[in-house]
């Protein structure tokens, strides 16, 4: 998160100066900013993060339901195909073990793009 200090020395992350702004929503008092490089300002770092995350996420979700006829049980059922892909119900997406090359079936590391062996594209979703 980008920190910028103020004229009167308090650092701000752009949420903050965002919300002080007149006609901005009022989403709430957002944690301090960090002050030290401590394990509790990283985990607030963190925490924030997620926080801003879980915005952005329901402001889509909100989107694609006011543009489309989906609606929360169309979410709801698409989280859990998602969720047993795996095999387990825990709620969370799996990360996943390699993924194999079309190509060659060569075992490729999911943060490649392309076969380290071959130079075959393998990423073929975006969340894979
Ligand atoms: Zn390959």
């Amino acid at each position: 998160m980008r920190l910028v200090t103020t004229d009167k020395g308090q650092r701000m992350d752009m949420f903050n100066i965002w919300q002080g702004m007149g006609d901005a929503p009022d989403y709430g008092t957002p944690a301090p900013a960090p002050t030290s490089g401590g394990g509790d300002s990283r985990a607030r770092a963190v925490a924030d993060e997620l926080a801003r995350l879980e915005l952005v996420c329901e402001a889509m979700w909100e989107l694609v339901k006011e543009k489309t006829n989906l609606v929360d049980d169309d979410l709801l059922g698409k989280m859990a195909e998602l969720d047993l892909a795996d095999g387990v119900a825990d709620g969370k997406k799996a990360k996943g073990g390699p993924v194999m090359c079309v190509k060659c079936n060569r075992p490729n590391s999911r943060r490649h793009d392309f076969c380290i062996y071959c130079g075959q594209h393998i990423r073929s979703k975006p969340f894979q």
